[in-house]
Order: C-alpha cells, then sequence, then structure tokens
C-alpha cells in the first residue's frame, strides 16, 4: 500500500489512466489521513451527496456503492479529478514526512518507536473501536503524533460488533443494537509475517491458546495495529473475545486485556518491531508489561528485578479516572486461573505475582487491580491536567507507604485535543485566509492577539454562523429519523423537520450518561430552567446527547428523565435530545454550539476534552471548574460555573451548582450573546471568542499533549537527551 501511496502523481498531471484514478481513491480512503483533510472529506462528499451521507461518512463504503463507471464520471463531470490527483499528491509528501519537525529529534525512537496500548482508538464514526472520550483522545493521539513526525504505533481490538448503536423507544428508554461489522467496509489490511503467511499471535487463555490475527490500519505516518480473535481456529468462545468493546463480565474482560496486552506485544515481537517505550493508556493493558518482563527474562537471561526494572524504565502509564468503578480488579481466582502460570515463567511466588496488582501483598483477599500492576511497574504515570494529576496522587499515596501527596511520583499532561479532525470547514478557512496554508501546524506561534485581531467581529460571526446553521439542519434531520422510527405520527414528524431556531442561543451537551457527569442538573428547578429556556426574546436551545453503559441501569434512567422532562411544554420544544452520539454527531455538536455545558460533581471528570473541541470553532464554554477547565478558565475565555470549590456532600454540591448554573446563564451567558450592534453582531461576545482561541486553542490542543508526552516522557524513557522545543515555535514564525 505504501508503495503505492507514494507514487508519482504529479497534480498538475490530468490524469487520463481511470484505474490510476481509482487507486488513488482507494489509497485515500484506506488512510485516515483523510478524516482530518477537509478537502479531502469534500471530494468524497462530491462524488456523491446522498450517497455519502447514507453510508454514515464511510468512503471504502462509498467506493463499493458507486460502480467504477459512476466514480469516472462523477470525477470528470464535477471537475473533481484534479482535486483527487492533488489530494494524492498530498498524501503521498506528507508521509515521506521530510518537514516533520520530531522526526530527526526522536533519536532512537526512529528505529523503535512508541508502542501506545489502548482498549479504545476513535478515529472517525466509520471505524468502530471506541466507546467515548478515552478513545477518542487515543485517536486524537495518534493523529498528532503523525502530523509531528513522533514515531508511534497503536495496538487495540478490533471488535466485531463495536459498541452499540443507540435507539430510544417511545418511553425514552435506551435500547442497545449490535451489529456485526464487515471487515472489507474497514479501513484496515491483513498483516502477513516474515513468511507471506498471515500473521498469527497466540494468547494463553486457560490452557488453550487461541489465535488473535492482525490488522494494520493507518492514521496517517502512525501505524495501528488490531487484534483480532475471531478466527475459524479459535473454539466459538474465543472467537467471541473480541466482540463487543466494554463487556461488564468480568471474565470476558480479563480475558480481552490478555489479548491486548499479551497479544499485543507478540504481535510487536513477531512483527521484529519490539518499541523502545511502551506507553499504557490506562491500565487495560497492563498486561502487556508482564509479557514484556517475561520475554526479556528469556531473551536476555535475567532474573525477574533485572527485568522488571529495564521494562519499568521504558513503560508509561496514563491513569484516566479518579473513579473507582473506572479501575479494573479482579478476583484473586480470576487472576490465577488466567495468569497463574506467570508465577513459573517469572520465577515468583504467588504472594509476589499477586503482590503486583495490590496495594498490600499481603492480604490474600485483596482482588488484583489492574491500575495498581502499572503504578507498580512503569517508572512513569501521569494523570491527565493539573487537577486530576493531584487527585491521583492522593488516591494512590498508600502504594507509597502514605508519603505526602508531593511526594507520590504521579505527574500530569493535560489532555488535548486533534485541531483538524474536529474543527468545521468554516472556520478552519476563515483562519487558513488570516494565519496562512497549513497553519493548524503552527499554532503556539499562530495563534496571538495580533494576528487574530485581523479577523473581524463580522467574519468570524458568519463563519460560526454557517457550522449553526449546518449543526441545525443535521439535527432536523436526525429528529426526524428518530420520530419516523418510533412510529409517531405525521404531524410530529412535521414538527421535527421545522424544530430549533438558527439565531437562538444554543447549548450543547453531550457525554456518556455516567452518574457523576450529572446531565440533569440543569432540569433541577424545573420553573427556573422554563423562564430561561422559553424567553421569546431571548430564547435558549439545548441540544442533548450521549450513551449510557448498557450495564448501567441508572445511566438509562437518566436519559428517560431527561427526555421525559424536554417535553415539557414549558420548554416549547427548545430542548431536543440527539440519538446514537458518536465521533459524526460530535462533530457537528462542537462545531455549531455557542456554548458547551459541563457540570460533573468535582473533583470527578479528570480531564473532560469535548469542551476543548469547541474552542477554535468559535464556540464558548460553560463549565464547572473541574478537569482542564479548573487550569483553563481565566475569567474571561468563557464561564464557570461556582468558584471551584467543592462539598463533602453531593447533594448540597449540586444544589450549589445549579444554583450557580442558573446564576451565570442568566447574568452573563444571555446577556453577553444578546447583546448585538445595530447589524445583529454580538461584539463582546465575540471578543471572548478570539480570547478563547488565543489563550486555549493551542494549550489544549493534542499537539501540544503529544509534544509533552514527547518530550518529557518518551525521550527521557528512551535514555535519550530530551531537545528544546523552541525550534518547533519558530517554525511558525517564519
Ligand atoms: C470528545 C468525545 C468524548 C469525550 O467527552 P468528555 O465527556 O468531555 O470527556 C466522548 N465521546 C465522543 C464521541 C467524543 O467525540
Amino acid at each position: 500500500m505504501h508503495e503505492a501511496m507514494m507514487g508519482t502523481s504529479n497534480p498538475m498531471y490530468l490524469e487520463s489512466d481511470t484505474s490510476g484514478l481509482l487507486s488513488k481513491l482507494r489509497n485515500l480512503a484506506m488512510n485516515l489521513w483523510w478524516t482530518w483533510h477537509p478537502e479531502v472529506v469534500a471530494i468524497f462528499r462530491d462524488l456523491d451527496p446522498d450517497v455519502w451521507r447514507d453510508v454514515n461518512h464511510n468512503p471504502i463504503l462509498l467506493l463499493q456503492q458507486l460502480t467504477e463507471q459512476q466514480l469516472i464520471e462523477r470525477a470528470r463531470e464535477g471537475a473533481i479529478e484534479a482535486r483527487i490527483n492533488e489530494a494524492a499528491h498530498r498524501l503521498g509528501t506528507y508521509l515521506k514526512g521530510d518537514d516533520a519537525w520530531a522526526r530527526p529529534r526522536a533519536s532512537k525512537l526512529r528505529v523503535w518507536p512508541v508502542a501506545y496500548f489502548s482498549f479504545e482508538f476513535g478515529l472517525h464514526e466509520s471505524l468502530p473501536t471506541y466507546a467515548g472520550g478515552l478513545g477518542v483522545l487515543a485517536g486524537d493521539h495518534l493523529k498528532s503524533a503523525s502530523d509531528l513526525g513522533v514515531p508511534i504505533v497503536g495496538i487495540g481490538l478490533l471488535y466485531t460488533e463495536g459498541y452499540f448503536h443507540q435507539r430510544l423507544d417511545a418511553d425514552g428508554w435506551q435500547n442497545e443494537e449490535y451489529a456485526p461489522i464487515d471487515k472489507s467496509r474497514l479501513p484496515i489490511e491483513p498483516v502477513y509475517g516474515l513468511d507471506g503467511k498471515r500473521l498469527m499471535v497466540d494468547v494463553p487463555i486457560v490452557g488453550r491458546s487461541p489465535k488473535i490475527q492482525v490488522w494494520k490500519a493507518m492514521v496517517g505516518r502512525s501505524e495501528l495495529y488490531l487484534l483480532d480473535s475471531n478466527v475459524p481456529e479459535n473454539c466459538k468462545e474465543d472467537r467471541q473475545l473480541t466482540g463487543r468493546l466494554y463487556e461488564a463480565d468480568p471474565t470476558t474482560r480479563i480475558r480481552q486485556e490478555i489479548v491486548l496486552g499479551i497479544g499485543g506485544i507478540r504481535t510487536l515481537a513477531a512483527m521484529h518491531k519490539m518499541p523502545a517505550i511502551v506507553h499504557c493508556n490506562e491500565g487495560h493493558s497492563a498486561f502487556a508489561l508482564l509479557e514484556w518482563i517475561r520475554l526479556h527474562m528469556v531473551w536476555e537471561g535475567v532474573g525477574f528485578e533485572k527485568s522488571r526494572d529495564h521494562v519499568g524504565r521504558r513503560a508509561i502509564f496514563t491513569t484516566h479516572t479518579p473513579i473507582p468503578a473506572g479501575h479494573d480488579y479482579f478476583s484473586p481466582d480470576l487472576f490465577r486461573e488466567h495468569l497463574g502460570y506467570l508465577q513459573r515463567d517469572l520465577g515468583l511466588s504467588a504472594r509476589d505475582l499477586f503482590g503486583l496488582g495490590r496495594i498490600n501483598p499481603d492480604d490474600p483477599s485483596e482482588p488484583f487491580c489492574m491500575t495498581v500492576l502499572t503504578l507498580k511497574i512503569a517508572h512513569r504515570s501521569n494523570g491527565v491536567s493539573a487537577l486530576h494529576g493531584r487527585v491521583s496522587r492522593n488516591m494512590w499515596r498508600p502504594l507509597w507507604g502514605m508519603r505526602s501527596e508531593q511526594e507520590v511520583p504521579i505527574g500530569h499532561v493535560t489532555n488535548g485535543v486533534h485541531v483538524p479532525s474536529w474543527i468545521a470547514p468554516a472556520m478552519y478557512q476563515l483562519l487558513e485566509r488570516h494565519l496562512g496554508v497549513g497553519w493548524t501546524d503552527h499554532m503556539e506561534a499562530l495563534l496571538t492577539r495580533e494576528r487574530l485581531a485581523r479577523i473581524s467581529d463580522e467574519e468570524l460571526w458568519e463563519a460560526h454562523q454557517i457550522s449553526k446553521n449546518r449543526l441545525i439542519g443535521f439535527t432536523r434531520r436526525r429528529l426526524e429519523a428518530q420520530a419516523q422510527y418510533r412510529g409517531e405520527p405525521a404531524d410530529r414528524i412535521e414538527e421535527a423537520r421545522q424544530r430549533l431556531d438558527p439565531n437562538a442561543l444554543t447549548i450543547g451537551f453531550a457525554r456518556r450518561f455516567a452518574s457523576y457527569k450529572r446531565a440533569t442538573l440543569l432540569f433541577h428547578d424545573p420553573d427556573r430552567l422554563a423562564r430561561i429556556v422559553g424567553n421569546d426574546e431571548r430564547p435558549v436551545q439545548i441540544l442533548f446527547a450521549g450513551k449510557s453503559h448498557p450495564a448501567n441501569e441508572i445511566g438509562k434512567q437518566y436519559i428517560q428523565k431527561l427526555v421525559a422532562m424536554a417535553a415539557d411544554p414549558r420548554f416549547k420544544g427548545r430542548i431536543v435530545f440527539v440519538e446514537n452520539y458518536d465521533m459524526g454527531v460530535g462533530r457537528h455538536l462542537v462545531q455549531g454550539v455557542d456554548i458547551w455545558l459541563n457540570n460533573p460533581l468535582k473533583p470527578l471528570e479528570a480531564s473532560g476534552t469535548s469542551g476543548q473541541k469547541v474552542v477554535l470553532n468559535g464556540g464558548l464554554n460553560l463549565s464547572v471548574l473541574d478537569g482542564w477547565w479548573a487550569e483553563a478558565y481565566d475569567g474571561s475565555n468563557g464561564f464557570a460555573i461556582g468558584y471551584g470549590g467543592y462539598h463533602p456532600d453531593q447533594e448540597e454540591q449540586s444544589r450549589r451548582d445549579a444554583r450557580h448554573l442558573y446564576e451565570a446563564l442568566e447574568n452573563e451567558v444571555i446577556p453577553t450573546f444578546y447583546e448585538r450592534d445595530d447589524r445583529g453582531i454580538p461584539h463582546r461576545w465575540l471578543e471572548k471568542v478570539r480570547w478563547s482561541i488565543q489563550t486555549l486553542g493551542w494549550r489544549f490542543s493534542a499537539d501540544r499533549m503529544v509534544l509533552d508526552y514527547f518530550t518529557e516522557l518518551y525521550l527521557p524513557a528512551a535514555g535519550a537527551a530530551s531537545c528544546d522545543t523552541r525550534s518547533f515555535r519558530a517554525l511558525g514564525e517564519k
């Protein structure tokens, strides 16, 4: 595939060889690079806008649905051909990576890259290998690493049924639908071993050795290997191992973690791609460290302690939540059944092996915790915001003999988002006009007051309005489809088509329905909310979306409650629920809303990233001072709910937060949004938007995040000298 993509395409050369044109299209579809290049997205869309929508933005499916003849005709008629040639040329140049900043600074990582292990990778809605924020973060990490030239390979699982599709029934109750994926419609290719046969690795599952096959997806320059147990050689039970993401059953869970961790290391070894560093994104992949220790003992003929130290220096662990349920615990029996064999292989007593996952190794009843295992082995661990770093240090103090918080060796790297993946085309083009082509590569240098001042309020407002109109069109189509599916009468369906007002203040709230995120906080005082939302002079509309984990009944009750409350006539249809939150729904929302609402119960939101996605789209955050917002908010770059304190009584805390939320809306958000000049432009609002872009755009981007990992963790862990990032900044200043 590589060779073809690096071919000699020249944008000036009008393609006459049609098979060349088709193979270029296929190459573009097969590298997820297209997902963050709006001009390539536009090519697929323009080939057939209706089919593009029908196939849920899956370019491989699009190419399968249209005949070669149709594709060629469309490309010719619509003058898309030159754009295809241009895009293929750009991809080829990108893949060569001559100008990638980190590459010459990557030291030995150029030969032995970082292996980034994650249970989920969210790259695009058409690749169902993610459930939520953790996956999106992993996907954004691979994309930014690719852009910067940080050598990285991702290791994850290919789920036969992915995560579920959400549909609400007439009572607002969430139903889950699982559809088997068709691998021929995904941008993945089988991986072959050195013997030319399909690469298979074994994993140890209670005395059996099921085969795992390996697929490769390309994320720009980053490779992502996806492991899949669904091969005919395996028994039915093993074939289903990689069936669904986040199964609640602990037996399935421990086996999936064996496939990811142990299977992942074995895959890298089989490909002769042993990494310099393993980065565990969450504890799910911690068995990778045990397998690496085991292999190092075999290869180097050293004992456990030496090998543990070798691996520990090269391991990085990122923890993502202070919620206990977010950490995997396995009963001693389940652990013994599955990993007891390591006692022999690692030469450890039962106490010492089990003790790797226990705070107190001498307590045989303590379950085996994957977070503890990773914290004990990896020499470098971090939380995902400054506040979460502190919370994590306190949480895991017992592991370090109750040392004081400051002495617990857990740092932080605050999360960020991959801007080119989340920014709306209109905003992207506006910034390109004022900051120059390729501006997303140099945000640190370019998002300055002087440069942003070149953009007039009128232009900024117009660009945001374009995205907002797209969001409203999208939402109306979704609401119409939802109403049709539920068999609602014709007048209700017609109503769905008319919902929402492009001039109203639009608030978005979309996230998993985990209780601590408190999706229903806004409804704390329905009368007060009705006065806010129902005001016809200054209307407010609110878009909700989000899934509840299938096993989380309380989350489903929250959704049901929310949908019922939203139907209260006093809200005049201005509160809507968009079903089946995924990256596509998320993209429309963050691009089009004026306000992104975030009201978790402090301090339980480790970072949160959805609010970071609105920044470059010209939206503003309204958030509790938790997670990333605790370090981001400066008094002017958005809005705060409350003052950052928290109360031990959760009920009391929620009462206070609700009151502060209403006050912020009534006294700050709504008046500022509706303060207009005679041409309808809200200058004071746009001043905040510009300031938000300036102060947050770079700091909460995935480029900044990956750069931090690269200089502060990856290079030191690889035993290399760290590098100075001033040259990176200077690039953009040229
Ligand atoms: C960004 C994103 C998230 C993360 O949301 P937070 O609750 O802010 O962490 C979850 N799901 C999807 C689909 C996203 O795009």
